[in-house]
């Protein structure tokens, strides 16, 4: 006997539009966002992925979950304080709320008091000179890169920058110092060899066609042994005798010398061993929104700014306002990740691992974006099996952990300690989801293979840091730009396909 055809029973998109959860999320999504998951379901019903019935509490499920934006907020435990795939610095609360003011009309361009037009993002120049008052001006544009681009353009398109061979660097995946410079018209005369240049490098490749001195920082890579280079300083004799400008790259965004990070260059000490432009990212150490920094002599500055470039270059309304308030208010959550203290680390580690029913291990966190990458920070990580890294991902909140060595690693380092909370229960959840927790039981995290069991368990002392888990630096750059670390850099891979 013939049965009805059940995909009859597939409710038709009238219906379930007039449901009450769906009317409510109607509220913040545009119908075609809705009638689209709606018909999703209906789909995968009618391919026989889910039964009829189901398509309602599917639906209704995923409207739950979605906001007007696919970008998911991320819990980031692993332990790279700038990670380039989840957005680099998390903005501090004071940003935050101004990316949230500046969002409707603002006086972005405009004097209030006279009513006439005003130069656009003077807030965020003020606070910029006020916080490195080595620079006699300042200018925003919309990222490192840009900054590069302008900077050379504007002081050697149809000319040279002279710049040293060992700082001739591949920055990120794909973006390459060479190309970018390429493209501005500038040609690039490359000085010294890739270990050692010398003063008389550059003045033997100084001519009347060089534009500018260009000194970048190797910021993810470093050179050891028999190397040398020229500092700011040696160049500025040599700039002052031929009017040729020193331009420096500094990569991070640090405003002032930071011990933690000894060789990392920042923006006040390069603007004062005599360079006469700086250029940074606002949203790597700085840890505010992104954005590219140009700060320097009065001249230089309004030269860039007066170029037709920089109009292509400008800066959007809410970084202005973001990056206004990561200078003027609280310190950045960047910099408190950066120096978070490593007893309250333990301490909270240790709380998560027997909330858990996971170990603590020793672990290093990094620094990212492709700076310091070979400064560890030392920490502690909770310790689950690889298999947890996917359920992670994919719950509520969505935790990204550090997967090594067949262990997914929680560092708690980035996690506001306020979403501590949060993450045990996003631990206690994706444990009942492989399996290795009853509903209402105790976890059974298996024992690490014998080759692990020499590792120090949470009563051992720091010292004890084995080898294994200190990571693979040159993965560890938070830039995507190593070979694929899983969670760290997953750039290339599906994410999902990831364990
Ligand atoms: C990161 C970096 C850049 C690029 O800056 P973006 O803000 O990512 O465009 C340029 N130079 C150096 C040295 C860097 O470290």
């Amino acid at each position: 006997m013939a049965q009805a055809d059940p995909r009859r029973r597939i409710p038709r998109t009238d219906r379930v539009l007039d449901l009450p959860e769906v009317v409510a999320a109607r509220e913040h999504l545009s119908e075609a966002t809705v009638r689209a998951l709606i018909q999703a379901a209906q789909e995968r019903a009618r391919a026989g992925e889910i039964a009829p019935e189901d398509v309602i509490p599917v639906v209704v499920e995923k409207l739950s979950a979605r906001s007007a934006t696919t970008l998911s907020p991320v819990l980031n435990a692993t332990g790279i304080v700038v990670h380039t795939n989840l957005g680099r610095a998390p903005l501090s609360p004071a940003a935050r709320q101004a990316v949230r003011d500046a969002a409707g009309y603002v006086d972005v361009e405009m004097d209030l008091v006279s009513g006439r037009r005003s130069r656009r993002g003077s807030g965020a120049r003020e606070a910029l000179l006020a916080a490195c008052p080595a620079a006699e001006d300042a200018l925003v544009v919309n990222n490192g890169a840009a900054a590069l681009v302008l900077a050379t353009t504007a002081l050697a398109a149809g000319r040279e920058v002279l710049i040293s061979r060992g700082e001739f660097v591949e920055i990120g995946a794909g973006f390459r110092l060479s190309d970018l410079m390429a493209s501005t018209g500038a040609v690039l005369r490359e000085v010294g060899t890739t270990n050692r240049t010398h003063l008389s490098d550059y003045e033997h490749g100084l001519s009347e066609r060089t534009g500018c001195i260009l000194k970048v920082h190797t910021s993810n890579f470093r050179v050891e042994g028999f190397t040398s280079a020229v500092g700011i300083a040696a160049l500025r004799p040599l700039a002052d005798r031929s009017g040729v400008p020193v331009v420096a790259d500094v990569g991070s965004g640090l405003l002032h010398h930071d011990p933690l990070l000894p060789d990392e260059p920042d923006l006040t000490t390069a603007l004062e061993a005599g360079a006469d432009l700086v250029i940074a990212s606002g949203d790597k150490l700085l840890g505010g929104p992104q954005t590219g920094l140009l700060l320097g002599s009065r001249q230089i500055i309004q030269k860039l700014a007066r170029h037709p470039l920089a109009r292509a270059v400008r800066c959007d309304k809410l970084a202005l306002a973001a990056l206004e308030a990561t200078l003027s208010g609280t310190t950045p959550p960047v910099t408190r990740y950066l120096h978070a203290d490593p007893t309250r680390l333990r301490e909270r580690a240790e709380r998560l691992a027997s909330l858990v029913g996971a170990r603590m291990v020793p672990h290093d966190g990094r620094v990212g974006g492709g700076a310091a990458p070979g400064v560890p920070l030392p920490g502690w990580a909770v310790e689950l099996p690889e298999s947890l890294a996917l359920p992670l991902r994919t719950g509520a909140p969505a935790v990204v952990a550090r997967v090594h060595d067949g262990s997914c690693l929680i560092d708690l380092r980035c996690i506001p300690e306020d979403d501590d909370g949060r993450l045990a229960a996003a631990v206690l959840d994706a444990l009942t989801e492989v399996g290795l927790r009853p509903p209402s039981g105790r976890s059974a995290i298996p024992t690490p293979p014998s080759g692990r069991s020499d590792a120090p368990t949470p009563s051992s002392g720091q010292s004890d840091r084995p080898s294994e888990l200190m990571g693979d630096q040159t993965d560890r750059s938070g830039d995507g730009a190593g070979r694929p670390d899983r969670a760290d850099g997953p750039e290339g891979r599906d994410p999902r396909v990831n364990s």
